[in-house]
């Protein structure tokens, strides 16, 4: 008989779970609390319950982990981190460190359906969707992983501390991955419940990044927690746009402004666009004009982000000049627009670089 993962239930699947096994409900809490909080691995790691509690869980139940197959760090500090699933389907997660921020990019899917023209995790298709706990694993794992073992000795910092000081926090959580949240809405609405109601992370501090299917935006606030919310626009035009980023056809620049219009955005809260620049294709003066005329209405912060080249790469990125230039016309513009450089660039750690390279250098 397959054991039962408990990772991969629902709170209310535990609660089911602990009750059908005629165990009494706190051992729930205390279960949520050592896989959320404590980042156990296995049921043995639950030192709280006795050893005839683990030995008799353990013979139906388990607690699955992801495997790190590949971990890299760039010039720039950030990590990169490659995973396997229990199917040996592989996903990555990138770890950014910018001031008192750690945040982690997370991948949504193994790989992704939408094909926008620019992206390495376009060209690699959809494998899959992730299930909840496979999205929230991404955090528990690069939480264990850079746990720093010299605190675990540190006198002061362990004192008298529960097993969770001793990891170093991860604060902000990026949907940012591979794949596009909102194609599976649903799994990335229960990992959003589970980051924010279990493991107690803000949803001010996650922000969700959409190619805009605009259903879906429309649909998210009664559903998921009032995360951030990110769009990659990366055109102005929906000519330019239904060629790079096939969704436009399907949800044109109206539609989906419209749907940004009509967010029910927190007060002071803004939605971020992204704004992949392309040489010749998007980064034009007229663009940044007609993208100051389309957020109209909006509260909105622009990322402008460099196109980050690789191999056989379709697309330039532009010079400098031409990026500073149009940052310029939207500040000009009273828009809040901000140029990120990719992080990591010498490690591919842009959108499904790493996983695109490994499988390249593993084929050979
Ligand atoms: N599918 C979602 C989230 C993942 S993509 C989305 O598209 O929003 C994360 C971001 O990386 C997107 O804004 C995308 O436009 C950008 N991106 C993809 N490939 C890139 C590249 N080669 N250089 C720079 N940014 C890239
Ligand atoms: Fe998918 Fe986002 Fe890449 Fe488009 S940019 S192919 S939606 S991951």
């Amino acid at each position: 008989m397959e054991k039962i993962n408990l990772k991969a239930l629902s709170k209310q699947e535990l609660e089911s779970f602990i009750r059908d096994s005629g165990l009494p409900s706190f051992r729930t809490r205390q279960l949520l609390n050592w896989i959320y909080v404590k980042y156990a691995q296995d049921i043995q790691d639950i030192t709280e319950f006795s050893k005839e509690l683990r030995e008799s869980l353990s013979e139906r139940t388990c607690i699955s982990n992801l495997k790190l197959l590949d971990r890299q760090t760039s010039k720039d500090g950030t990590e990169k981190f490659l995973f396997e699933l229990e199917d040996r389907e592989t996903i990555e997660s990138v770890l950014i460190s910018d001031n008192e921020r750690l945040t982690l990019c997370i991948s949504s899917q193994v790989g992704c359906a939408m094909g926008c023209r620019f992206c390495l995790t376009g060209k690699l298709g959809l494998k899959r969707n992730l299930r909840p706990h496979e999205i929230v694993d991404q955090i528990i794992s690069v939480s264990r992983i850079i746990k720093p073992p010299v605190i675990a000795h540190h006198p002061i910092l362990t004192k008298g501390r529960s097993g969770d000081s001793l990891y170093k926090k991860i604060t902000n959580v990026v949907l940012m991955g591979m794949g596009e949240p909102l194609a599976n809405a649903e799994n990335v609405v229960d990992a959003l419940w589970r980051i924010t109601g279990l493991m107690k992370m803000s949803p001010r501090r996650i922000t969700l990044s959409t190619s805009g299917i605009a259903a879906k935006i429309t649909g998210l606030p009664k559903k998921a927690p009032m995360v951030n919310l990110a769009i990659s626009l990366n055109a102005t035009t929906d000519e330019v746009r239904d060629y790079l980023m096939p969704i436009n056809r399907i949800y044109p620049l109206k539609k989906l402004l419209g749907a940004c219009r009509r967010f029910p955005l927190p007060a002071r809260r803004k939605i971020t666009f992204e704004y992949v620049l392309l040489k010749d294709i998007n980064d034009t003066p007229e663009d940044a004009k007609r993208l100051i005329s389309l957020l109209k209405g909006i509260p909105s912060k622009v990322n402008l982000i460099p196109f980050n080249a690789y191999d056989r790469a379709e697309f330039q990125r532009p010079d400098d000049e031409s990026v500073l230039t149009f940052q310029d016309i939207l500040t000009k513009g009273h828009i809040l627009a901000f140029i990120r450089k990719s992080a990591g660039q010498d490690i591919l750690a842009a959108c499904g670089q790493l996983k695109a390279r490994y499988k390249i250098e593993n084929s050979k």
